[in-house]
């Protein structure tokens, strides 16, 4: 089981995350939603140990990571947010440098790494340098990275940003395929109704404070609750979205 308990981080003007606590089990996924801004970076940061809280503390298995942040962090996959991956490299040899990185047989790795790239479909682009690839073939370079030595604990930040339709929804299927293998999943998204659709239970910040936090079956009846309206609207962006773009495109044209 993974913990976060009490969990605040703060910044010199802000309080990213504000006493923040949740826990997800095998066969779990918690959808961690949010309006942009609202912590849930910097909580997956503070989760995965790169990032260590003002206030509280994260346990696995019933033990501060902290104590234990080399296994743990072998035991994590984990997809940012900000894709950090070295552009002079193919995707081929990025996937090798972390599989050696973390310690996986040679034989084994580049059979795994293929397998991979050609179920992503970059099975033809996997010799050429990542400077090369779309926001979506990068991104799905860091999904198999975070893939490939088999953790326990899944932890994906916007997955979904820059993947076309149809990588969207195996990746879906993925998350629910890994659920059903045991795995702890935390799933970051601004999108309400993927994290919907796959996640088992839901977490809603706003503000760095949790607004709302219970199984989806239970917040689906809780959505027309004045105090989750607005965090969903904002979620779902039901803003009058023709309205900002019809100034938008007023201030173009203004002189
Ligand atoms: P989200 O991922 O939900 O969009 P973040 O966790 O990235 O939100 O940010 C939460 C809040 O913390 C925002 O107000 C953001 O500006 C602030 N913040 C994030 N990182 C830093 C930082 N390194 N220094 C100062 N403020 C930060
Ligand atoms: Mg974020």
């Amino acid at each position: 089981m993974l913990e976060a308990r009490s969990l605040t981080k703060r910044y010199t003007t802000t309080t990213a995350v504000d006493d923040v606590s949740f826990t997800v089990k095998p066969y779990e996924v918690l959808g961690y939603l949010g309006p942009n801004g609202s912590g849930k970076s910097t909580t997956v940061n503070i989760i995965t140990g790169l990032l260590e809280p003002t206030r509280g503390e994260v346990l696995f298995e019933g033990r501060s990571i902290q104590s234990q942040l080399i296994e743990y962090k072998r035991r994590l996959g984990y997809v940012p947010e900000q894709p950090h991956l070295y552009p002079h490299l193919s995707g081929r040899e990025y996937l090798q440098l972390v599989g050696r990185l973390r310690g996986l047989p040679k034989k084994s790795l580049d059979r795994k790494i293929d397998d991979l790239l050609q179920l992503f479909s970059l099975g033809a682009a996997r010799h050429s340098v990542i400077a090369s690839y779309s926001k979506g073939m990068r991104q799905k370079v860091l999904i198999s990275a975070a893939l490939l030595h088999n953790p326990d604990i899944l932890v994906f930040d916007e997955p979904l940003s820059g993947l076309d339709v149809t990588t969207g929804l195996v990746f879906r299927d993925l998350v629910k395929t890994l659920a059903r293998e045991g795995k702890i999943i935390l799933y970051s998204s601004h999108v309400l109704e993927v994290v919907e659709k796959i996640c088992t239970h839901v977490m809603i910040l706003r503000k760095g404070r949790v607004a709302a936090h219970d199984t989806v079956e239970s917040l689906r009846n809780l959505m027309h609750l004045p105090s989750l309206e607005d965090i969903f609207s904002e979620l779902v962006l039901e803003q009058d979205t023709l309205t900002t773009a019809s100034s938008i495109v007023d201030v173009m044209k203004s002189a």
